[in-house]
């Protein structure tokens, strides 16, 4: 996969693609991540890339001339160009799988209060990471690519790590435990040390249940249910089998 990052801050980005499974992934040739100056296309001397809002109001507009061109210089024919933006919909893990699969990402961060509007006629889509304002697209983009490129094949040492991951199957993830096994009076599940490979997969399938039932109810309703699942499920709310 390759991306390329539209940013007018690429100094953003430097030590965070430098470490950890961002870095291995570049190395590993899974990924090329591409950092392109909004500035160096500013097209006139001073560098300019932003102006006056028409109709007056507070702060700047990146000019659509720039962030055009700036697209323009990186998208070809499998190019898909996100502008990360508050009013975009909401990234979830099956929009992150979906993203995984393309060959081309073009992520454009915006600045002051964003790009002029016209700009969207060359963006494939609009993303957010949350319902809160940042300063710019840059985190925001650092997150998408973290969380897309984690899903990339042989990206991360054991492919069964990013399946059980929380969102993967629509539920949370089960709790984890490492040594020692008594920490501070607390005892790790009897059952994780019993060495007993079915008991240890069904208790954690039903911790990621109980997991999610607490702390993410709605989640419940957005899936379906096999089998295995439904009779964990009626364990977990009535405290036997149905
Ligand atoms: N005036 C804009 C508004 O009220 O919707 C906010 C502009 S924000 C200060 C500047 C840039 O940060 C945006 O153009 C966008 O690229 C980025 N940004 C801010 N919050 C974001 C979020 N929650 N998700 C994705 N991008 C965001």
């Amino acid at each position: 996969m390759r991306i390329d990052i539209l940013t007018l801050f690429p100094e953003m980005f430097v030590s965070p693609l430098n470490a950890s499974i961002l870095k291995r992934a570049q190395e590993k040739g899974k990924v090329v991540i591409n950092l392109v100056n909004i500035r160096d296309y500013a097209g006139n001397k001073h560098g300019q890339v932003d102006d006056y809002p028409y109709g007056g109001g507070a702060g700047m507009v990146m000019k659509p001339d720039v962030v055009v061109r700036a697209i323009e210089s990186v998208r070809g024919e499998d190019s898909w160009v996100i502008y990360m933006s508050p009013r975009g919909k909401t990234l979830k893990q099956d929009k992150v799988r979906e993203l995984a699969e393309r060959k081309h990402l073009v992520l454009l961060c915006g600045h002051y209060e964003g790009i002029d509007e016209r700009a969207l006629a060359f963006v494939d889509e609009e993303i957010s990471i949350g319902d809160y304002v940042l300063t710019g697209g840059e985190l925001p983009a650092l997150v998408l690519v973290d969380a897309v490129v984690r899903l990339i094949p042989g990206v991360l040492g054991d492919e069964k790590s990013a399946e059980d991951e929380s969102f993967s199957r629509g539920l949370l993830e089960y709790p984890h435990y490492t040594r020692p096994s008594i920490f501070r009076d607390q005892k790790v599940p009897e059952v994780l040390l019993s060495g007993h490979h079915e008991n240890i997969r069904l208790w954690r399938k039903k911790q990621s249940l109980l997991v999610t039932l607490l702390k993410r109810p709605e989640l419940l309703l957005q899936r379906e249910y096999d089998e295995e699942e439904k009779k964990l499920l009626q364990e977990i709310l009535f405290g036997r089998e149905q």
